[in-house]
């Protein structure tokens, strides 16, 4: 069939409109037909190709939504017509031990979206089925793109690091993937800190569910936190940060977990780790389980991202937006 798309022809280049034909395998592949998708940070390293594993063209847009318009004979579990989700992950060879233990997102066959084949920033995607997942009435298609991969990276990596409720949790770094972070662990009952290098996200943290702020341009600004430690830190930071002062801010067993990714190798202090056994991690998506749990969670607690919204035909202005920190606080194309 032929995709109308907008796709990157070559390395940090601006998307341009492009019609790619290519074929569902008749199996296991679903075809959907685009309404909505939001913008990750991940577009623009994979535009940039930060990490080595583009291929152009490419056709970014991996928080899509949209309508099955053909299911392959494999696939019963969806029906024509269904309002579905695809995140980051295209497909996974689903029969090694993380595929069985319900961490698909580990996979070492694991596919992406859009390094893998062609995304959601198009008329239609293409996509294995078992990768696709039915919305919940209570989830808005405008608001589901973004939970689809900022919504479900930071839920996993939080779960991951042991939020549950009444904990006290920090989250530096507050656009797309961050002020998902403050929604969840809020929502859930916990008490969140926001760290943020904007002014205007500082102001305004109560409104996105944050109970405290710091503005960590401030001189001293750790210092101005009124309470600690600190339960869970979590990083959506997609440029290098000095972890040290957080370390500090962690209790007993506390966690830093990254979910953004830095541009060069982290340097860490051993002996803030040492003395209080505080961990680091990092956490990639999520497995489909803990998808539909994160729907669930949505849909029942209302936890959604606060968007911004543009036509499709704008995908060009809606990401230089992203690459300049002036969305508040996802952008989201629809078609
Ligand atoms: P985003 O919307 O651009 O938000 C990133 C936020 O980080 C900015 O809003 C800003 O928050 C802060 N920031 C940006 N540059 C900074 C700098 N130089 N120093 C300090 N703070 C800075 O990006 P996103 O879509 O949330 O994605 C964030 C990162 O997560 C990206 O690296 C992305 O690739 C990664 N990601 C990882 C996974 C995974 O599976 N682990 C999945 C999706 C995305 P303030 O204005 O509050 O300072
Ligand atoms: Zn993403």
């Amino acid at each position: 069939m032929n995709l109308q798309t907008f796709a990157a022809t070559s390395q940090g280049s601006t998307l341009e409109p492009k019609s790619i034909e290519v074929d569902p395998n008749g199996t296991t592949d679903i075809v959907i037909k685009v309404t909505h998708c939001g913008i990750c940070h991940s577009d623009l390293h994979m535009i940039d190709d930060d990490w080595g594993m583009s291929n152009y063209p490419m056709v970014p847009g991996h928080e899509v939504v949209g309508e099955v318009v053909e299911l392959g004979s494999a696939i019963n579990h969806l029906k024509k017509g269904q309002r579905v989700g695809v995140g980051w992950q295209r497909s996974a060879c689903l029969q090694c031990d993380d595929c069985l233990n319900g961490n698909e997102n580990l996979c070492d066959e694991s596919e992406s979206t859009i390094a893998n084949g062609y995304g959601g920033f198009a008329d239609h995607l293409i996509i294995d089925g078992r990768f696709a997942f039915a919305l919940p009435d209570g989830v808005a298609s405008k608001h589901a793109g973004p939970l689809m991969c900022g919504g479900i990276t930071v839920y996993s990596a939080l779960r991951h690091a042991g939020m549950s409720s009444g904990q006290r949790i920090g989250v530096i770094g507050i656009g797309g993937l961050g002020h998902m972070a403050v929604g969840f662990a809020s929502k859930l009952g916990n008490e969140v800190v926001a760290f943020t290098t904007s002014g205007d996200k500082f102001n305004e943290a109560a409104s996105y569910g944050a109970s405290e702020a710091v503005n960590i341009t401030e001189e001293n600004a750790f210092e101005k936190l009124t309470r600690k430690p600190l339960d869970i830190i979590i990083s959506t930071v997609p440029a290098s940060i000095e972890i040290e002062p957080y370390l500090h801010l962690l209790g007993s067993d506390g966690t830093l977990t990254f979910v953004g990714v830095p541009d060069k190798p982290l340097e860490i202090p051993v002996f803030p780790l040492l003395m209080k056994r505080r961990r680091i991690m990092a956490s990639p998506i999520g497995g489909r389980g803990i998808m539909r749990d994160m729907l669930r969670v949505c849909d029942r607690h209302g936890v959604q991202p606060v968007i911004e919204e543009f036509a499709m035909s704008d995908i060009n202005q809606a990401l230089q937006k992203v690459r300049h920190n002036k969305v508040r606080y996802r952008a989201v194309v629809r078609s």
